[in-house]
């Protein structure tokens, strides 16, 4: 199973940190060649493409802000000219900007969809260009269980990860003729820098919300992409896996 993946190219966007950096090297374990795309943290980026490296895999680092489509663009064409077309993409990078709704400025608003919602769309619509003529995809949107239950202090984040899932099914109906399959993951609480700066009270009352009684590893989340990602999961389009601990029951 460890060459389930091999001959493909995947592309994981916030591949430096956190969630994405567990899905780069989950992807690259099973034989995928992975761009490990980064805004700002050029050495983590480097650490985690070396890391693939060393265990026997093939990675390279691209920058590019996913919200800027001349990044975009470059990245993709950077891309492609390097490890190949991208058969995988991962859209994983996301930001927060947490204030409760009537003292959200226009600027945490603006920048919250701007990443995780015009990032999603533009990177999405320069991978699936290949996909159509391979005739083959896989792409898989990084959503949050918040974008479900909605959370007090994330009107911006909540919108945009709901959104996320309105554009995968959207994808799936478009895409799935090309053979390109659109799926989503919904994580609920990860331990990542992104919720490492929480206050304790708020983790605790995160902790009783959660019926395993333990946070989620990044590497729970790459294991359920590592699945969309392969063939194993090729009857799948349009779906959310909710890897959640449980506090978010259907
Ligand atoms: P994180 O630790 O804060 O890492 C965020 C990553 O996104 C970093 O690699 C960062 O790159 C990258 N990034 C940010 N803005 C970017 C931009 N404009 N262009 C390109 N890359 C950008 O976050 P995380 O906790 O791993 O979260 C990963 C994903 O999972 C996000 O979509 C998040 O919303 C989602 N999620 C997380 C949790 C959780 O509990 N942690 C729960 C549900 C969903 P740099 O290092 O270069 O800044």
């Amino acid at each position: 199973m460890k060459d389930m993946l091999k001959g493909k190219v995947a592309l994981v966007t916030g591949a430096s940190r956190g969630i994405g950096r567990a899905i780069a090297l989950a992807l690259a374990e099973n034989g995928a060649a992975v761009a490990v795309n980064y805004s700002s943290s050029e050495s983590s980026a480097l650490e985690v493409a070396e890391l693939i490296r060393k265990n026997g895999g093939k990675a390279e680092i691209f920058k590019a802000g996913i919200n800027i489509e001349t990044e975009v663009e470059e990245m993709f064409s950077a891309i492609e000219k390097s490890l190949g077309p991208v058969d995988i993409l991962v859209n994983n990078a996301g930001i927060t900007k947490d204030n409760l709704l009537m003292r959200m400025k226009t600027d945490e608003w603006d920048s919250v969809i701007d990443v995780n919602l015009k990032g999603t769309f533009l990177c999405t619509r320069r991978a699936v260009r290949g996909m159509m003529k391979n005739r083959y995809g896989k792409i898989i949107n990084i959503s949050s269980v918040v974008g479900f239950t909605g959370n007090a202090g994330q009107f911006n984040y909540s919108a945009a990860k709901a959104g996320v899932i309105g554009m995968t099914k959207t994808a799936a109906l478009e895409f799935a003729s090309r053979g390109i399959r659109v799926n989503a993951v919904a994580p609920g609480f990860v331990e990542t820098d992104m919720t490492a700066s929480l206050p304790d009270d708020v983790k605790t009352t995160y902790m009783e919300k959660i019926p395993l009684k333990s946070l989620g590893r990044p590497e729970d989340i790459a294991n359920a992409v590592v699945y969309l990602a392969s063939p194993l999961s090729d009857y799948m389009t349009g779906q959310t896996l909710h890897l959640n601990g449980g506090m978010y029951l259907q």
